[in-house]
């Protein structure tokens, strides 16, 4: 038997060496960010928790930036310094609160909006306290201050049950009224409950972006299924330190990152 010497397709096009692939960028994952005495999701850290948290970055060497800002970098082989930074579901609080401290501390974000839910609260939580949305002003604002605005679907589904119809409109529909509220291209998705599959995958993809956050995507790991790091109120310096060292040691180098 001959032995395997792996499939031929896999030589670079055009006899281009193919791109050496990098560690996996490291994304944070926030939510809210408040008042977090009634928190069962644990999705909200206090603004002076998220305050220590971005000094910390910036202590060590480090910026905050939106990911497109980041792979963007990555691309150009720099961006050492850079991690970024997520906001998911288009809380009001992202304004009110972590706007003021990403300014004082030079860093900017992705907020992940939902534009069937703009002005709406987090209806999906069946749990814990009614937590306002950004309304369509609020989206343009942040905005208008540098923030990256993508899309986390249209109302919240879990796209890996969501029939072909739902899937569809949730993905390409969500990037279009994005595009028209804010005016500029909408590069970003972000999976409703990190939840994520081939087929969501591949619908992403289609629609148009550039790229897609989930949480732990395991095999599906790549431009359109990045992993991201939940930071929470519980996490101080140390355990941020430990968090981004361990980031860097479990995700194996992924090819077109
Ligand atoms: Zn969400």
């Amino acid at each position: 038997m001959a032995a395997s010497v792996g499939p031929v397709d896999s030589a670079p096009a055009g006899g281009l060496p193919a791109p050496r692939p990098g560690p996996v960028p490291w994304v944070a994952m926030y939510h809210s960010v408040g008042d977090c005495s009634d928190d069962p999701y644990r999705i909200t850290v206090t603004p002076e928790r998220l305050g220590r948290q971005l000094a910390w970055l910036r202590r060590r060497g480090l910026r905050g930036v939106s990911v497109a800002e980041l792979l963007a970098a990555r691309a150009r082989g720099a961006g050492r310094d850079l991690v970024g930074l997520t906001f998911d579901d288009g809380y009001a609080d992202f304004v009110t609160a972590a706007l003021p401290l990403l300014r004082r501390w030079e860093c900017t974000a992705t907020l992940f909006v939902l534009p069937g839910r703009l002005g709406g609260d987090n209806a999906w939580d069946p749990l814990g306290p009614r937590k306002p949305l950004l309304d369509a002003d609020g989206v343009r604002r942040a905005a208008a201050e540098g923030v990256e605005i993508g899309s986390h679907g249209l109302t919240h589904v879990d796209l890996t049950e969501a029939d072909d119809l739902t899937l569809k409109a949730e993905v390409v529909e969500s990037r279009a009224r994005l595009a028209e509220l804010t005016g500029a291209p909408v590069d970003g998705f972000c999976y409703p409950y990190g939840t994520v599959d081939a087929r969501a995958v591949a619908a992403v993809r289609e629609a148009g972006y550039a790229y897609a956050c989930a949480i732990d995507p395991g095999p599906l790991t790549g431009p359109h299924a990045l992993p991201r790091v939940h930071v929470g109120q519980h996490d101080t310096a140390w355990r941020l330190y430990l968090k981004h060292r361990l980031h860097r040691l479990r995700r194996r180098p992924v090819e077109g990152l």
